[in-house]
């Protein structure tokens, strides 16, 4: 869709701090993280919700955000990774939010900082996932 940011961001005119990425899925850091680390994991496809997904995509789907989860339990040495799934923007995504267990401390809303280029660069290194 030509108006959706993440379908933008799919197609390169928008640029990302890239965690992983293969022919179907795509995992980033998102700008306006709520916690160090957050990312979104979505379908390279456009749909609404996760939950229009056709049963099989939503089983690759959920294998790409079990790889990416496992794998910043293992770099960030942190049990916890709460993930969740809202739907604020009109394109398929999971949050993921690296945090340890009953230290989730979320930057309240007006003091949540944009991602810095340097920032963003520093974590894509630290948390991406080849
Ligand atoms: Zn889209």
């Amino acid at each position: 869709m030509e108006d959706c940011i993440f379908c933008q961001i799919v197609a390169g005119k928008i640029p990302c701090f890239k965690i992983y990425e293969d022919d179907s899925f795509l995992a980033f850091l998102d700008i306006n993280p709520w916690v160090e680390g957050h990312t979104l994991v979505i379908p390279k496809k456009h749909y609404r919700w996760v939950w229009d997904m056709p049963e099989e995509e939503v089983g690759r789907y959920f294998q790409v955000v079990s790889k990416v989860a496992n794998h910043y339990r293992k770099v960030l040495g942190e049990e916890f990774v709460m993930s969740w799934i809202y739907g604020e923007i009109p394109h398929a995504h999971i949050h993921l939010f690296p945090a340890a267990r009953g230290k989730i401390a979320f930057y309240p809303k007006e003091k949540r900082p944009s991602l810095s280029p340097e920032e963003g660069k520093r974590l894509a290194k630290k948390l991406m996932l080849k």
